[in-house]
């Protein structure tokens, strides 16, 4: 399907412009390699551009206050609402994922972008009784211009919503999309560009090592979120602190368990095991459960379960609602899924299930990984402890309560983290062992607007999603007043 082969352009002070250099970034559908269309390869000079735009555009955005600018997040709201059917096919054909869950992240954006426009009256400060003689107080103000880098698991989701908090603070926004699947990207600029002052929201498209990194160099931008790898968010700790003190917030990845205790119904379980890989998205989802952590009782017959309801998983055309999973996003990182499900075997697990292309003429073209599962993992294997972001299930089987914990806190990363048992107190327990900052009791995946998401450990600094998010983007300023 060619969705959007005619050009298309990015946003930079209220106008819909290509890239300063002329070049363009190509995407592809990955469920068949074909072309489906063209972004502005923006660069440095595109993004100095969109900054210095931001900045303009701060002072009166700021100024407008907060029921203004909550009426603007709404205007957004519904224009992303009336274009979702054309986002949808667009964001399936670009990503891969599928339609049927995907179909929610246009609804997830507009309930993050309502969510904030609601919370103005929250960007509030105190009153402290310093001295007995004087007031002091402290007032909350926007930083400016922030800096937002999302990463091509939730393309809309992450760059619509992402505008929110920000905003809503009263700062203007950069955006920086991911390259593998920016096409969504083109479709909020012209949103913006209606429903904006013009430089209160920019999007600049173009390669992360470019563009991604002259928006964190920059030094105008004081404020940057960003949303991705480990490695990506070092890297951009180390510039932004080459270039000046910066406030940054990393949401990054994860390698995260699921405790079962031997007590659970087990077919429950096993419907969690699977839901908490989120296979629609091909295991691409920072939350994803990608550690089951088996008690030892019950190791074997959850393991056949388990197999046989994912290798029956319907893999195939993520536009079509009946497939359950899709082709991962791009070349690049269906190579290195593979290169991991080799150092599985190599490290000695057990392929339960899949590891390789699926067999059949639909699958012959296109970045197509069965969902697999490895049995007999041990803590040590690569598989155990780094981060895949794939397709890829690795089972453990513990016998002790410590012996589960150490396992499940054994990696760099801290992101998520489910437990399954009906003793109340053994999931207090374990909730209050495991290093991760967002942590199911019998539950997965979900996400409740309001709490705060974010990572422990190498997983990341700062909270999105609840009221921290929208504080995290403002300064607080002491006043005091001599009376
Ligand atoms: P990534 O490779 O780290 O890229 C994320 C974004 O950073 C992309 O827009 C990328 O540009 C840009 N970038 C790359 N190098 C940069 C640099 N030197 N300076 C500035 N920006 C740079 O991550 P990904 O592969 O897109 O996404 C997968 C990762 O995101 C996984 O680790 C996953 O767990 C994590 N994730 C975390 C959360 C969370 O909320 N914690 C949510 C979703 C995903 P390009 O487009 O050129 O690559």
């Amino acid at each position: 399907m060619n969705v959007m082969l005619n050009p298309r352009r990015m946003l930079i002070g209220g106008e819909l412009v290509e890239s300063q250099s002329g070049e363009w970034l190509e995407s592809v559908n990955p469920a068949n390699e074909e072309l489906i269309g063209k972004v502005p390869l923006g660069a440095a000079a595109d993004v100095h551009r969109a900054v210095a735009a931001a900045e303009s555009a701060a002072p009166a955005w700021d100024a407008a206050g907060v029921k203004e600018r909550a009426r603007h997040l709404r205007n957004l709201g519904q224009a992303l609402t009336a274009r979702a059917k054309e986002i949808l096919a667009v964001e399936v054909a670009d990503t891969g994922n599928t339609i049927t869950k995907l179909s929610g992240d246009v609804a997830a954006a507009v309930e993050a972008l309502e969510h904030f426009a609601g919370l103005g009256l929250e960007i509030k400060g105190e009153t402290i009784p310093a001295s007995p003689q004087n007031l002091h107080l402290t007032i909350r103000q926007p930083y400016g211009v922030v800096g937002r880098i999302a990463p091509f698991n939730h393309p809309i989701m992450f760059a619509a919503g992402g505008l929110a908090a920000p905003l809503m603070a009263g700062n203007t926004v950069v955006v920086k999309p991911p390259e593998q699947s920016p096409l969504s990207a083109t479709i909020l600029s012209e949103l913006c560009a209606e429903v904006f002052p013009q430089g209160v929201v920019n999007i600049v498209t173009g390669y992360g090592a470019d563009a991604g990194d002259a928006l964190v160099r920059h030094p105008s931008v004081k404020r940057i979120a960003f949303i991705g790898s480990v490695p990506t968010g070092r890297a951009i700790q180390r510039a932004a602190a080459e270039t000046g003190v910066k406030h940054v917030s990393l949401e990054l990845g994860g390698k995260n368990p699921m405790i079962i205790f031997p007590d659970v119904d087990l077919d429950e379980a096993v419907n969690a095991a699977i839901g908490g890989m989120n296979f629609a998205w091909q295991g691409q989802s920072c939350g994803s459960t990608s550690r089951l952590l088996l008690h030892e009782s019950l190791y074997e017959k959850f393991l056949d379960k388990l197999v046989a309801r994912i290798a029956g998983l319907r893999i195939g055309d993520p536009a079509s609602p009946a497939s359950q999973m899709g082709p991962v996003n791009s070349k690049a990182h269906y190579e290195r899924v593979l290169h991991y499900i080799e150092a599985g075997k190599a490290d000695g697990a057990k392929l339960a299930t899949g590891g390789k292309r699926p067999p059949g003429a639909d699958f012959t073209r296109g970045y197509w990984i069965e969902p697999t599962v490895f049995a007999n993992v041990t803590a040590d294997m690569r598989i155990a402890r780094e981060e895949i972001f794939g397709p890829v299930l690795s089972v453990l089987r513990w016998s002790s309560f410590d012996e589960a914990i150490a396992i499940a806190n054994g990696t760099e990363y801290g992101l998520t983290a489910s437990i399954w048992t009906r003793d109340i107190k053994q999931a207090l327990r374990a909730a209050k062992a495991v290093n991760s900052g967002y942590i199911w009791i019998n539950g997965f995946s979900a996400h409740y607007r309001g709490t705060p998401f974010g990572g422990l450990k190498n997983s990341g600094i700062g909270r999105e999603e609840g009221l921290d998010d929208l504080l995290s983007y403002t300064e607080t300023k002491a006043i005091h007043i001599m009376l």
